[in-house]
């Protein structure tokens, strides 16, 4: 048996697991965070962090050793869809700017914070048993760096161990809203690909691809197929993802002239929620809900779980609500909150072209520069697309473009 108890055990200590373990250590509780991994590492996934994770990131005092590693700001997002391109501010007064750091240095900087915060970490220590006592959750048991078996007990086991998830497939929580894997994307690095500060993505029928700058002066590239596509396609991977870019000529050209610093990565996910609570028992980031990379949402999802989490959490510990309570605000708050995003996410990642009246609605916010940050920050997960597609809005962006080309073209 370990020494001592806990009031929380988080298992995975990336972008849901340290922060969560960060915010309850600051309020005074005894934490543990394991970790199959040791950090810095690298992990399947881009990285692009919107303005809401990097207010996150300053909420907690952690931006500024974000930008002291270097890492680009990007304040522009491009969206061509082939007939015009919208162009965006992704964010607002309070958090301008996106980045787009390495998940080896991001990670790394969060498990630092929750270790300082007072969390204690352990790193390679891999969970192979959730300890079930009459029905609630109240330990689990692993294997430690030096291969040993070690159980360790504690009021609450969070799983913020990713869309596999260990604690998930053991306390089988209720899943809703589930869809298939949509679209499978590869992305790689390059260097001599400069991004002046834009996050550029390019739509067509059945193809996407997106370029954002990151660390070393490098730029991630990654480029997407339908699913159904990829049997058929991951056999020339390189070939595949290079002839996305034909459809973009001039960014074919750019990417040419550019060289390929890293190896192919790519994958495929499923959609759907998992109910994130039940005795002694919660979830976390990609644990709990998880959606198609294509909005680049899952890093900020994490984030907001674990402040969410964290707060139901102490609201429980403290006596001020019953834990059940205190949890269920946390997954309404969660469900509400992110909804029409996972259903904007799923309906672009089918790559199908936007319906018409989707497409006459683009049409019009091009050229409009406030629909046009509007539509940035819908996809950088600033406004929610109930709120931007709502019918107020929509009959407020047609009637400007009515007004633009009815009005005389300026002179000159
Ligand atoms: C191709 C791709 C591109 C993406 N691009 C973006 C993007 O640009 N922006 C964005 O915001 N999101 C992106 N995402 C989503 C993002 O990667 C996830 O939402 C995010 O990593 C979730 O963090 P997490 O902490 O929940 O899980 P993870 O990052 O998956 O971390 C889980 C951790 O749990 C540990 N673990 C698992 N099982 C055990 C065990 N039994 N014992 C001990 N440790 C264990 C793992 O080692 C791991 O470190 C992308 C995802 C993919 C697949």
């Amino acid at each position: 048996m370990g020494r001592d108890r806990y009031d929380a055990i988080v298992v995975g200590a990336r972008c849901a697991g340290s922060p969560t373990a960060m915010l309850l250590a600051r309020k005074g509780y005894k934490v543990l965070v394991v970790d199959r991994a040791t950090f810095p590492s690298d992990t399947l996934s881009t990285h692009i962090l919107h303005p809401p994770a990097v207010e996150a990131m300053q909420r907690w005092g952690l931006l500024d050793r974000l930008v002291a590693t270097g890492c680009p700001p990007i304040d522009t997002y491009t969206f061509d869809f082939g007939p015009f391109t919208l162009s965006g501010a992704p964010g607002t007064e309070a958090a301008p700017l996106t980045y787009c750091p390495r998940r080896t240095v991001l990670d790394k900087l969060l498990v630092d914070a929750a270790s300082e915060a007072g969390a204690e970490i352990r790193e390679e220590f891999t969970v192979q048993e959730i300890v079930v006592d009459d029905g609630r959750v109240v330990g689990m048991r692993g294997r430690d760096k030096d291969g040993a078996t070690v159980t360790e007990r504690a009021d609450v086991v969070i799983g913020a161990d990713g869309r596999n998830s260990f604690v998930a497939k053991t306390v089988q929580p209720e899943q809703y809203n589930e869809k298939p894997p949509l679209l499978s994307g590869y992305y790689t690095y390059w260097s001599g690909l400069p991004m002046d500060g834009r996050f550029d993505i390019c739509i067509r029928p059945d193809r996407a691809f997106g370029a954002i700058p990151t660390h070393d002066d490098l730029t991630l590239v990654i480029a997407g197929w339908p699913f159904e596509e990829d049997e058929a396609n991951k056999h020339d991977v390189e070939g595949n993802y290079l002839k996305v870019f034909d459809l973009a000529p001039e960014f074919a050209e750019r990417i040419r002239g550019a060289k390929r610093e890293a190896r192919f990565a790519g994958t495929a996910v499923p959609n759907f929620f998992r109910r994130p609570y039940g005795p002694g028992w919660a979830l976390v980031g990609d644990a709990g809900y998880n959606k198609d990379f294509i909005t680049a949402q899952g890093i900020l999802d994490a984030f907001r779980d674990a402040e969410l989490c964290a707060a139901a959490l102490d609201r429980s510990f403290s006596g001020a609500r019953s834990f059940d309570e205190a949890m269920a605000g946390y997954q309404s708050t969660r469900d509400e909150r992110v909804l029409p995003m996972f259903e904007f996410t799923c309906q672009l990642a089918t790559l199908e072209p936007p319906p018409p009246d989707l497409q006459q609605l683009l049409a019009a916010v091009h050229g409009n520069q406030d629909a046009m940050d509007g539509f940035a920050r819908v996809n950088a997960g600033v406004t929610s697309p109930a709120e931007f597609f709502a019918d107020e809005n929509v009959s407020r962006i047609f009637a400007e473009a009515q007004e633009r080309s009815s009005s005389p073209a300026p002179a000159g």
